[in-house]
């Protein structure tokens, strides 16, 4: 039997679950990709992506033989505004809602913007009330991970026992790239020396910082979220660059995730296809770049259950 598969990084989409801006952003930015009418990538968005109850995700999971997945609720109000209809305490009903559903199969992730007045409050409730397993810091809204907000966050969660997730990588416009930098996790990673910190998506083009700021702190880790988009651009660049971060931070510090929706529709891609792809990589090295069996059933799974208790 193969070892477990667990993708550490999820979202859910729907009308409620997200801003309506967040979503003409993704459409904006989609079109500008494709060449495709921005309607259309809208539309593309609501039919592929939307879904509030969590089964797609669960059907998608089945098809790739993944276990468990991590869903992350994104904070957007400080970013582009809280006037859309549904409050940041609602949509935490919402997702936990899902997540109960598919209780075997999801974990709640909270994501909360450190500078709202109420964050420690939320976290807490969604802590006792909703079985929140962690909390992700969003930086492309303007917050430097090693703010004062911050660190008030940081520190709840090291009474809780949370681990935290910080988004690094740049991001679309106008969120903000500058603060997603992994430097920014370093002085919070040595001044919270007890708390898990995952540094989200590995940096994406900075994934050297990251890799080796995981390489200094024996409490950080990185994800690779969205990877599959440099698999597309060129898969002998995925493979050298996936070698490079596991070699750097080492082969029981990397997390694999899909940042699920995103990219579930491109076929090459597909979540059963990605899974695959990483399987064989030890059997079938793309551009002779070679991996070991355990370094890949370490990302694929036993690293998230040893790191994340799961
Ligand atoms: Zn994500």
């Amino acid at each position: 039997m193969s070892p477990r598969v667990i993708d550490a990084h999820v979202h859910l989409y729907g009308a409620d679950l997200a801003p309506p801006y967040w979503y003409e952003a993704m459409a904006e930015y989609g079109a500008s990709l494709s060449g495709r009418p921005r309607e259309e990538v809208l539309a593309t968005i609501e039919r592929d992506w939307f879904d509030p109850d969590g089964d797609r995700l669960v059907a998608d999971m089945d098809a790739a033989g993944i276990d468990r997945s991590l869903v992350y609720l994104l904070d957007f109000g400080l970013y582009g505004g809280t006037n859309d209809s549904v409050s940041l305490e609602r949509r935490y009903e919402l997702f936990a809602a899902a997540v109960a559903r598919h209780r075997e199969r999801l974990v709640f992730f909270g994501g909360v913007d450190p500078r709202r007045p109420d964050a420690l409050r939320l976290i807490e409730r969604a802590h006792s009330e909703w079985g929140l397993a962690g909390v992700k810091i969003w930086p492309p809204a303007g917050v430097y991970p090693n703010e004062p907000a911050c660190y008030r966050v940081y520190q709840l969660c090291a009474q809780l026992g949370l681990p935290v997730v910080i988004h690094t990588g740049q991001e679309i416009g106008p969120l903000r790239s500058e603060c997603t930098r992994p430097i920014y996790a370093d002085q919070p990673a040595n001044d919270f020396p007890e708390l898990t910190f995952v540094l989200a998506h590995a940096g994406m083009a900075w994934w050297r910082e990251a890799a080796d700021i995981a390489w200094h702190h024996p409490n950080v880790y990185v994800d690779i979220a969205y990877w599959q988009s440099k698999y597309l651009r060129s898969p002998e660049g995925f493979a050298r660059e996936l070698r490079g971060l596991i070699s750097t931070a080492g082969k029981r510090r990397v997390i694999f995730g899909t940042d699920w929706p995103a990219l579930r529709a491109v076929r090459r891609v597909a979540p059963a296809t990605w899974v695959e792809v990483l399987r064989r990589l030890p059997e079938d090295p793309i551009g002779g770049v070679e991996f070991e069996r355990e370094e890949i059933d370490l990302l694929l799974g036993g690293n998230a259950e040893a790191i994340l208790g799961l």
